[in-house]
């Protein structure tokens, strides 16, 4: 933590995306732009899903935008979850519409309506099903990219014959995101099941991936739904199985979203500003020329030659040769959290030598001209290992497993606040009632993130009742 991430975090994190340039606001409340380098962070993210989507079987198709209302009362729960949120087309070419139409919050029941009419029969399933799109969360409180009033998505929505099946889906496309998330992103999550009340309106159960920010809040980062037959009863979704008979399909959906974005800054960012890991940075090497390189030709020849060596090896890689002050760019290129620059000099030139600064790392090694290009690429792997590492240990280091009463969590946080500290997250026991789940909730503000698979400790009392726990849980705040 830096001083000004540790006195104000938000503005820390506003101040770092328009230093970046990475979007823009927009005269529509809580929608933003997207400009070049923060989609092309998404565009990073999405190759990455979209290769490992079909990789498992999943084709892409898309869905309309507006669905009626209608729809919306078919699922009561779904309902009762989005409706608040929905946005609404009321009228078209001059005339009020028979019947509104909502922007999108997801497409559970378009996909619902329309998996009826394409699923007959078992030779139909599985349905593996995934679309890219933008969806309509009217927020009260938004922050651009974690919580946003339209943002853009993937998601998926399969059809399976039986539960068993569904459910294997279920937790696959939540390894997906994990393995993603982790490898691309270089941020750790815990992976667990949601408590019923955090549940996806209209699901049997719910999977999450949740990661740690540098304030200590979490971000639910993926989200995995085994959705049972409910959607399937609401929009008669049924298929005739070997025996010729009607049977209710088992469906899932899950989602990831350009939130993962808002928490790459977060969970790697630091006082100069964004750093991004290499895998995800649309710029991930800069050159730059320093001293007096401008009498000395042979300094543009030569990076000239390393540009077309790291170009071949696939490595993103720009030249900065305006006639800015070197100082002036370095600080540029690390605003825009570039993983590795690299400076070369007459002096470095005579010594057949250049050097290179990783983004997150304070010193700065000179390697040897012949093998630059082996080393920048050594370099960037390293880096983006380097910062999964320092994530964990940062998350290690936050995650609490001595609290067992609401008692020692108000303590807990009384003392973080005192001596200059994030509460971060605390594993605790839980009973399984919702109402002392949300006691919790309103003495301390912290939430139920996910029962995790892994727990490095295991509770046996609930925080709030002092009853027996069934369940042991991550707490915390969260975005
Ligand atoms: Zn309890």
């Amino acid at each position: 933590m830096t001083n000004q991430q540790k006195n104000d975090f938000t503005s820390w994190y506003i101040d770092t995306i328009q230093k970046a340039d990475l979007m823009d606001y927009t005269p529509v409340r809580g929608c933003i732009a997207f400009k070049p380098d923060g989609y092309e962070i998404w565009e990073h993210i999405q190759a990455e899903m979209d290769r490992r989507f079909k990789e498992t079987g999943h084709r892409n198709a898309y869905f309309p935008m507006l669905i009626p209302e209608s729809f919306f009362e078919k699922e009561k729960d779904h309902i009762e979850g989005f409706s608040p949120e929905l946005p609404w087309v009321t009228e078209a070419a001059g005339e009020k519409l028979e019947e509104r139409l909502a922007l999108r919050p997801t497409s559970e029941t378009m996909v619902g309506h329309l998996y009826s009419d394409w699923i007959k029969s078992y030779r139909d399933l599985p349905v593996l099903i995934n679309q890219w799109a933008n969806v309509f969360r009217w927020e009260k409180k938004t922050l651009p990219f974690i919580r946003t009033s339209e943002f853009l998505w993937q998601e998926g929505h399969t059809a399976h014959v039986d539960e068993e099946e569904a459910r294997a889906e279920t937790m696959q496309m939540l390894n997906i995101y994990k393995e993603v998330v982790e490898e691309l992103l270089a941020i750790p999550v815990y992976d667990g099941q949601k408590t019923p009340s955090e549940r996806f309106a209209g699901a049997v159960d719910t999977y999450s991936i949740e990661a740690m920010m540098k304030d200590g809040k979490a971000v639910q980062a993926g989200t995995s739904h085994y959705l049972g037959t409910k959607f399937a009863q609401a929009f008669d979704i049924k298929y005739l199985n070997k025996e010729n008979k009607h049977e209710f399909v088992h469906t899932t959906s899950w989602g990831t979203s350009t939130r993962l974005i808002g928490s790459v800054i977060m969970v790697h960012g630091d006082e100069q500003g964004l750093v991004l890991p290499p895998r995800v940075a649309p710029t991930q090497v800069v050159l730059i020329p320093v001293g007096p390189w401008k009498k000395n030709p042979e300094i543009m020849e030569r990076l000239d030659k390393i540009y077309a060596e790291l170009k071949a090896k696939g490595i993103r890689v720009r030249l900065d040769d305006s006639d800015q002050s070197p100082g002036y760019k370095f600080n540029e290129w690390e605003l825009k959290g570039v993983p590795v620059r690299v400076e070369l000099g007459p002096r470095d030139l005579e010594n057949n030598q250049a050097i290179i600064k990783a983004r997150d790392e304070e010193e700065k090694i000179s390697v040897d001209l012949p093998t630059i290009a082996d080393c920048i690429e050594g370099a960037l792997n390293t880096m983006q290992t380097r910062l999964l590492d320092k994530a964990r240990a940062f998350r290690e280091k936050h995650s609490h497993t001595h609290v067992d009463s609401l008692e020692q969590l108000t303590q807990h946080i009384t003392d973080s606040t005192e001596n200059g500290e994030i509460p971060g997250w605390i594993l605790a026991g839980w009973c399984g009632d919702d109402a002392c789940e949300k006691q919790v909730k309103e003495k301390t503000k912290f939430t139920t993130r996910n029962i995790p698979f892994n727990p490095p400790a295991t509770k046996s009392t609930c925080i709030n009742c002092g009853t027996e726990a069934k369940y042991t849980v991550w707490f915390s705040r969260a975005y």
